[in-house]
């Protein structure tokens, strides 16, 4: 059955308001009718079953029932990722997507190519949470992750409060993962990863500052986006996810 997302702000009841590009996509590009059958998620865990009331500009469905209400009590997978150029960007927002993340935190720092204004930023950001509400409806997954806006790595570093705090370096040798016996049990896992040209030395220290432990992908240096489906894959693997 077609699945669509809404905001749990336009619930009247037991009507739902769907938004725009939503109303659009099933008004215009699928062309339901009203009486049609359809399932909507609250982004938060939750399916109903519904039935279309009214379409056109904007969509009214009526909930007919619940279908599945995920509680949600897995271990939280947070992602920071150093910005990448084009559309490498939007290949990792969908695939974490996929993988099960539950929060996905771009992040600017000293080695990230070109510096984008605020006004791009925007654009991307809206960009993300388009490619990731996609994914989820692709991938079956009834919790929307949570793509924050751009922030700087120092705010990431210093506000980021998971249980196990990981960041990706090539230049560690001794940790791996399999070497964190606490990694299978944490309740939430925060994964850093550096945009193409990698953490400056600076970075590193103020991360470590911060109680991040530095880990190994192994011996080759990986291209960055390789590096962030790879660890959010083992990390998964490790907890029973995947
Ligand atoms: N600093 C390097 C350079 O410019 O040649 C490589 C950066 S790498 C392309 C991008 C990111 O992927 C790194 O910041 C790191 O987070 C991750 N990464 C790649 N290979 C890795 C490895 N073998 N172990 C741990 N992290 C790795």
């Amino acid at each position: 059955m077609r699945r669509f997302f809404f905001d749990p702000n336009n619930r009247k009841g037991d009507s739902i308001f769907l938004a725009d590009e939503e109303s659009r996509h099933i008004a215009k590009v699928l062309r339901l009718p009203a009486g049609s059958e359809i399932e909507l998620l609250d982004g938060q865990g939750t399916v109903y079953q519904a039935i279309i009331v009214a379409t056109g500009r904007q969509v009214e469905a009526r909930i007919a029932a619940v279908v599945v209400e995920d509680q949600g009590a897995g271990k939280a997978v947070w992602v920071g990722q150093g910005i990448l150029k084009g559309e490498k960007m939007d290949t990792v927002v969908q695939k974490c997507t996929e993988l099960g993340v539950s929060r996905f935190s771009p992040f600017a720092s000293s080695r990230c190519q070109g510096k984008a204004d605020l006004g791009q930023n925007r654009k991307r950001h809206e960009r993300w949470q388009r490619i990731g509400l996609a994914a989820c409806k692709q991938c079956l997954r009834p919790r929307l992750m949570q793509i924050d806006a751009p922030v700087d790595l120092a705010d990431l570093l210093r506000d980021t409060d998971a249980t196990l705090c990981l960041l990706f370096w090539e230049e560690e040798k001794a940790v791996h993962l399999q070497d964190i016996p606490e990694l299978p049990e944490a309740q939430s896992v925060a994964l850093l990863l550096g945009p193409e040209g990698g953490f400056s030395r600076e970075e590193i220290d103020l991360a470590r500052r911060f109680g991040w432990l530095t880990v190994s992908l192994g011996e080759r240096i990986l291209r960055a986006e390789t590096a962030t489906l790879t660890a959010v894959s083992i990390v998964q693997y490790l907890s029973g996810n995947l």
